[in-house]
């Protein structure tokens, strides 16, 4: 290892930490996102400059990786960043994989005893982390993109195939660690590269509907704990650490996801959520009245009244891509002496702080940016709430119908402002499959169509005052 490695090292492990830090906020994420990419800029160039590797390698996989990189990050729509991230997990625990594999061949050519227990150890949890995170990222990626149907896939004794993988796993590592250069050993690490494929499947298929930022959040999660068990492999303490760090806040996310649907991670990963829903558009209990749809024309006259709005985006909004729209709407009710907030649900959308990385795209001023616990208290105070493609965050169902599969998740409670106004291109119901008893309440206004032209007629309305 060159002399100043070590401290390049730390320098991007503070960067690593110091920008993870200031993502939390909206107002520092891009500054945070930019510390962390120079930290790993360091990073890379510190391991490089250490010498001894195949640069002609390096370079032809620099080459390859990155002209696919940019034409897939060009090709991409903004509403298709939700599975590139899932993908991107993926490709991160298949990496891992790939070292550990790669490394364990070091492994066999050494003497007997040249060769630390930690580091079989590494490899073999590196190889089943990796597989698992690669194949259930290709499951998330596929319902995501709804390549695959989103409602759980559950068969009878499905638990029982997952604890037996889980035992044949568990006693492979211990049979290759006990002695990692017998004969039987590389069988054992294809069975366990095969087995780690297959559990990743396994893990993802009975997890279906709203329970998917779950997933996401712990799919990350799994990456990172691979390429730290693979940094321990090739003995690369920033790989550790920047491993390390993703896995924690990959788990410190799943929490929050959880808490957000109100359910443990054991209940989200065994119960098989929606399973008699999903593609039915029920569970949403008995509706009663009628939806009331209504004009761009109407939809003004009542906002220009409001003296309190709040904006509630969901995934239509980036399907819509009517965030700078949103924004601009915002703006001129505040111009017109309205009080403007935007309130967001954490699972709203397809990825974790989805609506938050559009509204901060937008310029939301962050002082309006609430909180789901802060806005639910005092939804009843607001005259007006504006649902800009959001269904499942919002549906009551979750609060009124003990029969619903999202019964108990805590919603936005929109219904509860003066007037609520859905906008919405149709009523099919959102990415659970649960109807939503909101659209059919007395206080309830539709206003059906793209979510960017309809707000863009409201903004028209409102220059023309
Ligand atoms: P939903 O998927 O529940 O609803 C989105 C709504 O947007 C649809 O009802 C759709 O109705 C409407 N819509 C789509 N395109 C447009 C458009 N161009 N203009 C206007 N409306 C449009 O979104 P929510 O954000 O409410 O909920 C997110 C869901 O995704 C939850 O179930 C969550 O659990 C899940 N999920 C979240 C993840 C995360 O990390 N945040 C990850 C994976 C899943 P219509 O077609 O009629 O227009």
């Amino acid at each position: 290892m060159s002399v100043i490695s070590p401290y390049a090292y730390i320098a991007a492990s503070i960067l690593f930490c110091v920008g993870l830090k200031m993502l939390s906020r909206a107002d520092t994420a891009r500054r945070g996102n930019q510390i962390s990419a120079i930290g790993m800029l360091i990073a890379v160039l510190a391991t490089l400059i250490v010498g001894g590797m195949n640069y002609v390698w390096i370079i032809a996989g620099v080459v390859v990786g990155a002209g696919i990189g940019s034409v897939a990050a060009r090709k991409i729509e903004m509403t298709g960043m939700p599975e590139m991230v899932a993908l991107f997990n993926g490709f991160g625990g298949i990496a891992s994989l790939l070292v550990g594999w790669a490394e364990y061949h070091k492994v066999v050519s050494m003497e007997a005893g040249a060769f630390d227990m930690l580091t079989i150890v590494a490899i073999y949890l590196a190889i089943l982390i990796g597989g698992l995170t690669f194949t259930g990222s290709l499951i998330a990626w596929g319902k995501l993109s709804e390549k695959l149907p989103g409602k759980p896939y559950l068969f009878a004794g499905q638990q029982i195939v997952n604890g037996i993988l889980v035992l044949a796993v568990v006693v492979g590592g211990v049979m290759l660690c006990m002695n990692p250069t017998a004969d039987a050993a590389y069988r054992i690490l294809g069975v366990a590269i095969a087995l780690s494929l297959v559990f990743g499947v396994m893990s993802v298929i009975p997890i279906g509907g709203a329970d998917m930022p779950v997933v996401i959040a712990l799919l990350n999660s799994y990456s990172g704990l691979a390429a730290c068990a693979a940094g321990f492999v090739i003995e690369n303490n920033v790989l550790i650490v920047s491993g390390s760090l993703v896995g924690a806040s990959g788990l410190i996310l799943t929490k929050i996801m959880c808490k957000a649907m109100n359910r443990s991670l054991a209940n989200v990963l065994f119960s098989g959520f929606g399973s008699g829903t999903a593609s039915g558009g029920g569970g949403g209990g008995d509706v009663d009245g009628e939806a009331k749809p209504i004009s761009a024309e109407d939809a003004f006259v009542i906002l220009e009244a409001a003296r309190s709005v709040a904006f509630v985006p969901g995934y239509g909004m980036a399907v819509a891509q009517a965030q700078h729209a949103v924004v601009e709407l915002g703006n001129l009710l505040e111009a017109n002496g309205c009080e403007v907030r935007y309130a967001v649900h954490p699972v709203a959308g397809r990825m974790p702080g989805h609506m938050n990385v559009l509204l901060a795209e937008a310029n939301a001023p962050y002082e309006q940016l609430v909180e789901m616990d802060d806005i639910n208290p005092i939804m009843s105070t607001v005259d007006v709430s504006v649902v800009i493609g959001a269904n499942d965050v919002v549906n009551p169902a979750a609060r009124e119908n003990e029969g619903s599969p999202i019964y108990g998740m805590p919603i936005i409670n929109v219904d509860e402002a003066g007037t609520c106004i859905v906008l919405k291109r149709s009523m099919k119901p959102g990415f659970a499959g649960i109807e939503n008893p909101l659209f059919f309440k007395d206080n309830t206004r539709m206003l059906f169509g793209d979510a960017k032209a309809s707000v863009s007629s409201l903004v028209a309305e409102f220059k023309e005052l």
